[in-house]
């Protein structure tokens, strides 16, 4: 921190004092505010916090906090010190937070707003960028996500020296990544495929076997991958095979803990190293918790769109506990929900499914649509006394996780 401009002090002071105040009158943890003043003390303040780190940049649509969390843990044995934005704090205020509470650590693993990467790419000179997917959000239609990653593209081959790991499965992440210099690709899976019928190259349609997907007309096809996972396993760069073993559930989860692997090679760790620091890692920002609720166990799952309600079905209790599906649309979650009508719901069919959230009858006509029975209820804690004791796995978006966090606890 000694080397920083005295400017650049002076604002990571007041920034962190603001952060201090915030946390202490309740509005928030902190980690923006403080970022937010002290950007406005020294707007370079980004550049200079990140210079001389190494630098990791997550973005994608879905388990950006996950994945920073799971490199975070896999970089953490190389045995110093990560700056990382653990709670989603994504824009640069959150970024200059994250580094100015950890001035000493060498390393930062940094989520980012997939929107922001060209600009935090050119700010913080990052070695490594990883790049997990891209689907349509609440907000998004196909054409803006295709503009993202030739935004991406472009920042890409302005910068070589940036090393990217991708995720080979999404053909709009591959094609993203295919102007960058370096590229460690792996075979992390896609589950989604609506985002991508069609080239984003040419805009053909895309073919898919058993080897993967190509385009018919053009030579854009899925690169062969590193790094592999394979059912519960992790097959590595040099073809050593070795079970995952995650606490964290569901299929999403191991293809971001093989991303993650992935990234903590490039710095020297191998994944033996590796590994038992991302089995340790139970909850991410709330997700995957368990709480203790009027005698029956709650477990809180975030869907913020599509592609994510498909990850979180994948993760539902297997022995089929009842499920609560809470739906808001609030400003950060958008205020259409015609994106529900993008789920395929059938999968719920034979589970009890109840229902809650500012917009449930807009939920209960899609489940109707699907032939899926449900139960309408005003709150979670309702919803909560109509099982009976024993587990309730719980799907909510932005907003309606946030609430539910907040009535039923943080703890455990
Ligand atoms: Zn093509």
């Amino acid at each position: 921190m000694g080397k920083l401009p005295i400017r650049a002090r002076v604002a990571t002071t007041i920034g962190g004092a603001a952060g201090k105040v915030s946390r202490l009158t309740g509005r928030g943890d902190g980690s923006v505010i403080g970022g937010v003043v002290g950007l406005r003390v020294a707007p370079d303040l980004l550049r200079q916090l990140a210079a001389g780190r190494q630098i990791v940049l997550v973005t994608g649509t879905n388990g950006k906090t996950t994945t920073t969390r799971l490199v975070t843990a896999a970089v953490g044995s190389l045995g110093q010190g990560v700056a990382t934005n653990a709670f989603g704090a994504n824009m640069e205020s959150g970024l200059v937070s994250a580094l100015s509470s950890a001035p000493e650590a060498p390393y930062a693993v940094l989520e980012v707003d997939e929107r922001h990467l060209p600009a935090m790419i050119r700010a913080t000179s990052p070695r490594v960028v990883v790049l997990l997917n891209l689907s349509r959000d609440q907000m998004d239609r196909a054409a803006e996500i295709w503009l993202i990653a030739r935004r991406w593209r472009e920042a890409f081959s302005e910068n070589p020296h940036v090393r990217v790991v991708a995720n080979a499965d999404d053909p709009l992440i591959a094609w993203a990544a295919g102007s960058a210099a370096s590229v460690t690709w792996v075979a992390a899976g896609q589950r989604w495929h609506e985002d991508s019928w069609c080239c984003p190259d040419c805009g053909s349609h895309l073919r898919r076997d058993e080897l993967g997907w190509r385009c018919g007309e053009c030579p854009l096809s899925r690169p062969p991958a590193r790094w592999v996972l394979d059912g519960d396993n992790v097959i590595d760069d040099v073809g050593m095979v070795r079970d995952l073993g995650l606490m964290l559930p569901g299929r999403a989860n191991r293809s971001n803990a093989v991303m993650a692997l992935a990234v903590a090679s490039l710095f020297g760790a191998d994944v033996d190293q590796a590994l038992p620091e991302l089995r340790k890692v139970v909850s991410v920002a709330g997700r995957y918790t368990s709480v203790q609720r009027r005698g029956r166990t709650l477990r809180l799952l975030l869907a913020k769109n599509p592609a994510g309600w498909l990850e979180a079905f994948d993760v539902l209790g297997a022995h089929r506990p009842p499920v609560l599906l809470a739906v808001n649309a609030q400003g950060p979650d958008g205020r259409d929900t015609s994106w529900l009508w993008d789920v395929d719901y059938r999968v719920l069919a034979g589970r009890r499914v109840l229902v809650t959230g500012e917009r449930k009858t807009d939920l209960a006509v899609r489940l109707e649509a699907d032939g899926i029975p449900f139960e309408l209820f005003d709150n979670v804690d309702a919803a909560v006394d109509a099982v009976p004791p024993g587990d309730l796995d719980i799907i909510a978006n932005y907003t309606a996780f946030q609430q539910i966090r907040a009535t039923v606890g943080r703890s455990a």
